[in-house]
């Protein structure tokens, strides 16, 4: 059911957990979020940003009518301008002057007709997302040991291990409720172990048995060594490699001439780590950001996924390799192809016969053969000036790109941008020529996955204030203008949905994972009351991945990779001695546009900080609260000095939400550099060298 008397389901709007939520609109037109017990992702827990849903939901600082340069106009001439400006800019320039922007707090059905609209019909495959800033590492291993994106596990499987790594991930922050599941399974199996790796000792090592505090970038050296002592021990599972996996000797050679060095670990803690590993077949390795941001992000991927395919430890309850994603869609992303790289349905841009057969589906002219630009090279070409007509959607990258500083003045002088979001003022928006009144949370319909594939709907309470649109009927109506019509005939998210669904049987019969065209008659109504549903199919495809091996590579088999550790993009150096890692707070979102709207979620943390050493501290005169200068050659913030010893010396920590510019300011990605992973394109967010001094 969609409703329980006047509660109404829906799915919370922050991280990849997913949690359920029930909505009750209050009589003042407020909101009230509590958990919802029957959700599979939360079974009614929420954390903090969850339960302050409700207070974030006020209409100060919406925008409730489109503008162009800063003025109000209606919703016919702005879209036509933006129809107009398109074509033209594509029949002058070509294609690959356009592109969008998009991002995983878009919903499902919004990111399938954007990627529709660039890639089937403005011929253009530059259309990326704010997902690329963060599990396009994942992406790019996933595809490279199983053939395609495929997350094996779900979160029952957390509860069920016997031992749980989590590298470069701090979950009692970042996904708060699948945190409070692993703590109540231990509680009740107090046997279970958990492992966290972190260069910094977070609020996740609270509850964890070994801390393994690397070396910024050390990932890679540790799970080769891990691969290697397994081998060592005679714990590789010959029988499950002979039958399953490709790739195992050369990856073992590489393996064990790789330089454990480079992980900053004791020997104890090494021992301790394989100790641990090995003495369960139950063992999840979860792995997020930290590992993903890195300029060596798909090798520490497939790193990760190396050891359990040499041990046979995935594709049965309570064991695999877990991503975990950062954003409330960013699945549905990856689902609807909304990379540059990829198209819908876990379909790839650049085979022929998937091409065509999407072409087919979609009835659309001629596609691009070749991958479009992502997100930092994107930034560049606009900068250079190479991309010419921009829309950017729910997402601020003038604040969040590595390098925002130069990505704040490309997008300034980038000759027509598109903005759709829903205030107008953000550092982005108030770039733009065009900025467009979208429907928030709460006000839209459609469907979002999380991290265990589990679809859920988010469902409509409230009413978009002013004239502000569905992202889905926004996008759709420049198609039309386009001179698409049929193609974007869309009345309501459930034709949409359907038609994705259906695309989805043509991808599972070349061999795809991501298969819902059991859904694909789905009535509007049962659109509506949709319950929550992990892919794949049960009955269809097994309802477990890989329980038998069945890779989704050429021959069935999983592939491991031999591999050796980049160097970090970069080096601390005399002038830059300090190595700065970014990341979230518990209590806050992104560039903080909803959460900055609670009291209490803004009390946790109120200002943005450095975490420093003490000693560091101590050595350049910084006293607890004092303001410090944070730079490099890209970038500057002001920051409060937080002393702490939960990093070590030389490191410093920041939070990415903070974008003001006064003092304490903190742009603290204008100061990440723009280098990326060459395979994944995901910029490395966590390993700057910056200068820290008193200010
Ligand atoms: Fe929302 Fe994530 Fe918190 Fe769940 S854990 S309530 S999805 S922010």
């Amino acid at each position: 059911m969609s409703k329980m008397d006047d509660l109404t389901r829906s799915t919370c709007p922050y991280c990849g957990v997913g949690c359920g939520v029930l909505l009750r609109k209050t009589d003042t037109g407020g909101l009230e979020v509590k958990g919802d017990p029957d959700h599979p992702a939360n079974f009614g827990r929420l954390c903090s940003k969850g339960l302050a849903l409700g207070e974030t939901v006020g209409l100060s600082g919406r925008l409730t009518a489109p503008m162009i340069n800063g003025n109000t106009k209606d919703w016919d001439s702005t879209l036509q301008l933006v129809a107009d400006r398109f074509k033209e800019t594509i029949a002058k320039h070509g294609p690959e002057s356009v592109a969008f922007y998009l991002s995983g707090q878009m919903l499902t059905e919004d990111y399938y007709v954007a990627n529709k609209l660039a890639k089937g019909f403005m011929g253009t495959a530059n259309i990326d997302t704010n997902s690329r800033l963060c599990m396009a590492s994942t992406v790019a291993g996933h595809k490279r040991a199983f053939g395609t994106d495929t997350v094996p596990g779900t979160y029952e499987d957390l509860e069920l291990a016997d031992v749980i790594v989590l590298t470069g991930s701090n979950l009692a922050w970042c996904h708060p409720v699948l945190y409070q599941r692993i703590l109540a399974a231990k509680a009740q199996r107090p046997q279970m172990k958990i492992v966290v790796v972190d260069p910094r000792r977070t609020a996740t090592c609270d509850g964890a048995d070994l801390h393994l505090a690397i070396a910024s970038g050390g990932d890679v050296a540790l799970f080769n060594y891990l691969l290697a002592e397994t081998h060592a021990q005679g714990g590789v599972n010959a029988e499950y490699v002979n039958a399953n996996v490709d790739g195992f000797d050369a990856a073992l050679e590489a393996a064990q001439a790789c330089d454990v060095s480079q992980t900053g670990l004791s020997d104890a803690d090494l021992q301790a780590f394989t100790k641990l590993w090995l003495s369960s077949e139950k063992v999840v390795t979860v792995f997020s950001q930290g590992v993903n941001q890195s300029v060596s992000g798909s090798d520490k991927v497939n790193a990760i996924l190396n050891c359990h395919l040499a041990t046979g430890r995935i594709g049965f309850a309570g064991s695999g390799p877990f991503s975990v994603t950062g954003q409330p869609n960013a699945m549905g992303g990856r689902e609807v192809g909304g990379l540059a790289n990829m198209l819908a349905c876990h379909l790839d841009l650049e085979n022929a016969d998937h091409r065509h057969a999407v072409r087919q589906f979609w009835d659309a002219p001629e596609m691009p053969q070749a991958a479009g630009r992502k997100a930092v090279d994107m930034f560049r070409a606009v900068g250079r000036g190479d991309i010419k007509a921009l829309w950017i959607i729910h997402t601020n990258p003038a604040v969040s790109m590595p390098d925002a500083d130069a990505v704040r003045k490309a997008i300034a002088g980038c000759d027509f941008t598109v903005v759709s979001d829903v205030t107008g003022q953000t550092d982005t928006a108030r770039l733009a020529t065009v900025v467009l009144p979208a429907a928030a949370w709460a006000e839209k319909d459609g469907t979002v996955t999380n991290s265990d594939r589990t679809i859920s709907r988010q469902r409509s309470v409230l009413k978009a204030p002013g004239s502000a649109r569905a992202d889905w009927a926004i996008i759709a109506e420049v198609g039309r203008r386009m001179g698409w019509v049929k193609a974007f005939d869309y009345e309501n998210p459930a034709q949409i949905f359907r038609e994705h669904a259906a695309l989805s049987g043509i991808a599972g019969g070349f061999g795809r994972d991501f298969d819902i065209s059991n859904k694909a008659d789905l009535g509007t109504q049962d659109y509506d009351a949709l319950q929550p549903f992990r892919w794949p199919d049960a009955a269809k495809q097994g309802g477990r991945f890989f329980e038998k091996g069945n890779f989704f590579t050429a021959n069935g088999k999983g592939k491991m990779l031999p591999l050796s550790a980049r160097s970090l993009a970069a080096p601390v150096t005399e002038a830059h001695p300090f190595r700065l890692n970014t990341g979230r707070n518990r209590d806050q979102w992104h560039t903080m546009t909803r959460t900055a709207k609670s009291a209490r979620l803004s009390a946790h943390l109120a200002e943005p900080f450095l975490e420093i050493h003490p000693d560091d501290a101590r050595d350049l005169g910084i006293q607890s609260a004092d303001l410090v200068g944070v730079r490099n050659a890209t970038g500057s913030a002001i920051l409060r000095a937080l002393i702490t010893d939960r990093v070590g010396r030389g490191q410093t920590f920041a939070p990415m939400h903070w974008t003001g510019e006064t003092a304490p300011s903190g742009r603290i990605d204008a100061l990440v550099p723009d280098a990326v992973d060459p395979i994944s394109g995901q910029p490395e967010s966590k390993a700057a060298a910056v200068a820290v001094t008193r200010y």
